[in-house]
C-alpha cells in the first residue's frame, strides 16, 4: 500500500470509531496494526516505542513468539469448554498462582474489575457463611482505583468515575492512606474487608507506606477483617516482586489479579486463603468464559517466562535502570515534583498538567500516559532491552524539555 492508501485507511478508521463504537474512550490519533517486542507500529509503518504496553498489560510485550505459538496451539486445539466441565490448564494455572501468592485457591474472571468484584463477593460471604450478616462494611483509601462494575466503582475513590453512577453499593469507607489511625478508627466490627492497592495506579502511581501496611495488619488483628490487595496493575512481576503486598510485608486474605497476567489474552484471577475458600460452595459466583482453555494457556506462558525463564530478575534489573534515569530527569526539570513507584511502574508527578508531556512524547513516537491529572505514568514491557529502555528514557527527555522549557541549569 501507497502512503495515501495507509493514510487514508488510519482515518477511515477513526471516522468509523467516532460513528460506531460508544463514545467512552478519548484515543491518541494513531491507529495501531501492528506490535513486534516493545514497538507498536502504525498504518504508515511508524514505529513507536512502548512504555505503556496497553495499561500494564503486554508485559512479554508484542508478538511473544513462545506467547503467539501457545496460543496459536491452544486455539487450533480447544478454546473454550466453560465451567460446566474440567480442562487441564485452569487447574495448572491456578496451583502456580498459589505457590507465588500463598493464597490456596484461584477463581477465574476475564478482567481486573470482575476480579476486585469476586474479592468483594467472596469476603461478603466468608463472614454470611459464618454466620455474622451485619460485616458486610469495605474500607477502602482515598486515590484508590478498582474498576468500573458496580462494586469496583463503588470503592473507587475519584467522585467523577462514581457520581454519574449512583446509588452504588453501599457500606464502603475510604480512609486516607497517609493517616493510619484514621484506619483504626474505620476498621471495627462491622468491617468484612479492607481493599488496598498496594501501589495505587490509576491514583497517581502511590505506593502505600510500610506504616500504613502496618496498620492494616494490626486493624485485621485487632477486628478479623480480612485483607484484598489488589494486585491488578502492581502484581505479577511488575515492580520486581512477585507481588508488591510481598514488599510492605502484608500476606493478603484475598487478591485480585489482572492486566499482565495473560500477556494480552483477557483473564482475571481472585486468590483466596484456604479460610475464605472454606466459606465458597458451588453457585456462589461463576463466569461462562472464567479461566478457559485460551485464557489459561496464555497466562501459564506469562508465568513460565516470568519464574522458570528468568524474567523477574530482567525486571528488577531494568526497573533499577529506569529508576536511575529517572532520578537524572528528576534532577533536570524542577516541575518533576516527585518519582515514584517500583520496578518498571513508575510515575513522574509534574506541577503541572500531564496531558502535554503525553503528546509530545507520542510526537516522538513514545508511548506513556497521564493519570491523576499531574502524572506521567510509565508501564514498559518486562522485556524491555536495556538499549530500549535508555532510547525511551532519552524521547522522554526531549519531550519533558519541549513542553516544560529550560531545564535546571
Ligand atoms: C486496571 C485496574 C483495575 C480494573 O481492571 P479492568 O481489567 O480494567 O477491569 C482494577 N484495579 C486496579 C488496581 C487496576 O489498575
Amino acid at each position: 500500500m501507497g502512503q495515501t492508501d495507509t493514510m487514508t485507511r488510519a482515518s477511515a478508521v477513526q471516522r468509523a470509531d467516532a460513528t460506531y463504537v460508544a463514545p467512552t474512550y478519548r484515543r491518541a490519533p494513531v491507529v495501531f496494526v501492528r506490535g513486534q517486542g516493545s514497538f507498536l507500529f502504525d498504518t504508515e509503518g511508524e514505529a513507536y516505542l512502548d512504555f505503556i504496553t496497553g495499561i500494564g498489560v503486554a508485559a512479554l510485550g508484542h508478538a511473544h513468539p513462545r506467547l503467539a505459538s501457545a496460543l496459536a496451539d491452544q486455539a487450533a486445539t480447544l478454546l473454550h469448554t466453560s465451567n460446566l466441565y474440567h480442562h487441564p490448564w485452569q487447574s495448572a494455572l491456578a496451583e502456580r498462582l498459589a505457590r507465588l501468592s500463598g493464597l490456596a485457591r484461584a477463581f477465574f474472571c476475564n478482567s481486573g474489575a470482575e476480579a476486585v468484584e469476586a474479592c468483594l463477593k467472596f469476603a461478603r460471604r466468608y463472614w454470611s457463611t459464618r454466620g455474622e450478616r451485619g460485616r458486610t462494611e469495605f474500607v477502602a483509601f482515598e486515590h484508590a482505583f478498582h474498576g468500573r462494575t458496580f462494586g469496583a466503582l463503588s470503592a473507587t475513590w475519584d467522585a467523577h468515575y462514581r457520581e454519574p453512577f449512583a446509588p452504588l453499593v453501599p457500606g464502603v469507607r475510604f480512609v486516607s492512606p497517609e493517616q493510619p489511625d484514621a484506619l483504626a478508627a474505620a476498621v471495627g466490627e462491622s468491617t468484612a474487608a479492607i481493599l488496598v492497592e498496594p501501589i495505587q495506579g490509576e491514583g497517581g502511581v502511590r505506593p502505600i507506606s510500610t506504616t500504613l501496611a502496618a496498620a492494616i495488619r494490626d486493624a485485621r488483628a485487632r477486628t478479623g477483617a480480612l485483607v484484598i490487595a489488589d494486585e491488578v496493575q502492581c502484581g505479577l512481576g511488575r515492580t520486581g516482586w512477585w507481588f508488591y503486598s510481598q514488599a510492605l510485608d502484608l500476606q493478603p486474605d484475598l487478591m485480585a489479579l489482572g492486566k499482565a497476567l495473560g500477556a494480552g489474552a483477557p483473564i482475571g484471577a481472585a486468590l483466596v486463603s484456604e479460610a475464605v475458600a472454606a466459606a465458597l460452595s458451588a453457585g456462589d459466583h461463576g463466569s461462562t468464559y472464567g479461566g478457559n482453555p485460551l485464557a489459561c494457556r496464555a497466562a501459564l506462558v506469562f508465568l513460565e517466562e516470568l519464574v522458570d525463564r528468568g524474567l523477574l530478575h530482567h525486571v528488577v534489573a531494568a526497573g533499577a535502570r529506569l529508576e536511575a534515569g529517572l532520578g537524572q530527569l528528576r534532577a533536570k526539570y524542577p516541575a518533576i515534583r516527585e518519582v515514584r513507584g517500583a520496578g518498571l511502574m513508575r510515575g513522574l508527578e509534574l506541577d503541572v498538567d500531564a496531558t502535554p508531556v503525553v503528546d509530545a512524547a507520542l510526537a516522538r513516537r513514545l508511548l506513556i500516559n497521564r493519570t491523576a491529572a499531574t502524572v506521567v505514568r510509565l508501564l514498559p514491557p518486562f522485556t524491555i532491552a536495556f538499549a530500549d529502555l535508555d532510547d525511551g528514557l532519552a524521547r522522554l527527555d526531549e519531550s519533558l524539555a519541549a513542553v516544560l522549557g529550560t531545564a535546571r541549569p
